[in-house]
């Protein structure tokens, strides 16, 4: 009889979200008269249309398909140069950052390049993350059989070093000590869940770390396009020595509104080398060439039309309209006397939950007096627990109808 693949099996519970899915259906369920109030401030997905520079970039290569002079089959592996070359010029070398085009590789999103690539890493690879950290770095690993047992009691991996983000380190781990084994440290900035950001001499810190202890960062900037302090690094790149110690990848999922659409694209440069001098690029380059076909023509144009005047126009006006709402959501929670981070240069804000109640407590609680729906800072990470999460991605009327409820639970 076959087997299954027993590291799956070493998943604990339910994915987040599908839990909270599933607490939210059974509220619903429970309370009808109550299922239409329910706002959602939880999951990270947008809610704001394509831009229309994106649209008619989108039409105009559905156009090109459907006509047998300008149809295009099976996109190249990595990409079109057309998008490779507007990455880099509109993502990198404005910023101060030598990124060639071949050095970026075009994916359908940000999730898969963050789950697949520790494939390219040794079995034995230790990984680094912080935590709270976005799910998905982790359960890669565990798929991989890279992060030993499970110990549910502390919610902690054996073989998987942790690095706290408290209130007292700006929820911006602290570099593991000199003694810390550690071959592979994924690093998010703006971050998801708590809404940090990293500054330069900081983030230039943990690159000499990596280059001094032989380790990767994969640095994932997914939210890049959230950073307004002019004094912010967008790209890991803008720091000195990066090219040889880290990956970055990124998403068209925030910045453009590509949550449904799909787009994303991950960084290896050339210089970034194994201790025996294998070049990662090869081997990222080997993996999309086997397991990968390409992002479809009509995405990467509608991609292309982001960078664009226009579409850059139009993008950001859509940034600071979430922006704009976490500002309210993060003043509104102060006013009522919340203890809060985030929410600037970030669309998520990070709370203290009151009184001390746990961040699961909190969210059915909030669910049921309030009918908001957050994301319980615990199914982050340990050091989650007692915090919640609200994302700024709804609309306006949304994010003032969730605070003012907030405030009326006091
Ligand atoms: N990385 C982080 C930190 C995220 O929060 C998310 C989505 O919420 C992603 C990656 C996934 O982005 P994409 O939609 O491009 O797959």
């Amino acid at each position: 009889m076959f087997k299954a693949n027993g590291a799956y099996l070493k998943l604990p519970g339910n994915y987040l979200f599908s839990e909270i899915a599933s607490r939210v259906a059974a509220y619903s369920r429970e309370n009808l008269q109550k299922a239409d109030r329910i706002l959602r401030l939880g999951i990270g997905d947008v809610t704001q249309p394509l831009a229309p520079a994106v649209v008619q970039a989108l039409h105009a290569a559905v156009d090109e398909m459907a006509d047998a002079q300008t149809f295009r089959g099976y996109a190249p592996d990595m990409g079109y140069d057309f998008l490779r070359e507007a990455i880099a010029a509109n993502d990198f070398a404005s910023r101060g950052a030598d990124i060639a085009p071949d050095e970026i590789f075009v994916s359908d999103g940000a999730k898969s390049d963050s789950a697949n690539i520790q494939e390219i890493f040794s079995a034995d690879a230790r990984i680094a993350v912080c935590d709270p950290v976005y799910p998905v770095y982790v359960d890669s690993n565990v798929m991989a059989g890279r992060t030993g047992t499970y110990d549910a009691a502390t919610g902690l991996w054996s073989n998987v070093v942790y690095m706290p983000c408290t209130a007292q380190n700006g929820f911006v781990a602290d570099i593991p000590g000199s003694g810390v084994d550690v071959s592979l440290i994924y690093l998010c900035f703006p971050n998801n869940p708590t809404g940090a950001v990293i500054d330069k001499p900081r983030l230039q810190a943990w690159v000499d770390y990596a280059n001094e202890h032989g380790a990767v960062i994969v640095y994932d900037a997914a939210y890049e396009a959230y950073i307004t302090d002019p004094n912010l690094p967008h790209s890991i790149y803008e720091c000195d020595g990066a090219k040889t110690c880290a990956i970055e990848i990124r998403s068209f999922s925030k910045n453009a509104g590509f949550t449904g659409t799909r787009l994303g694209y991950t960084v290896v440069p050339h210089d970034l080398k194994d201790a025996d001098g294998v070049a990662l690029h090869d081997l990222w380059a080997r993996r999309h060439g086997t397991k990968f076909n390409g992002a479809p023509y009509i995405v990467q144009r509608a991609g292309e039309a982001v960078y664009s005047a226009e579409g850059q126009r139009q993008t950001r006006e859509q940034i600071a309209y979430y922006l704009q709402n976490a500002q309210l959501i993060v003043e509104g929670l102060r006013a009522a006397g919340y203890d809060v981070s985030g929410g600037t240069n970030a669309p998520y804000i990070w709370m203290k939950t009151p009184d001390g109640m746990g961040s699961w407590e909190f969210f059915d609680h909030l669910l049921q007096s309030a009918q908001v729906v957050g994301t319980p800072g615990a199914g982050f990470g340990p050091h989650g627990e007692g915090y919640f999460r609200l994302t700024a991605f709804g609309s306006r009327e949304n994010a003032l109808d969730a605070i003012e409820r907030i405030k009326r639970l006091q």
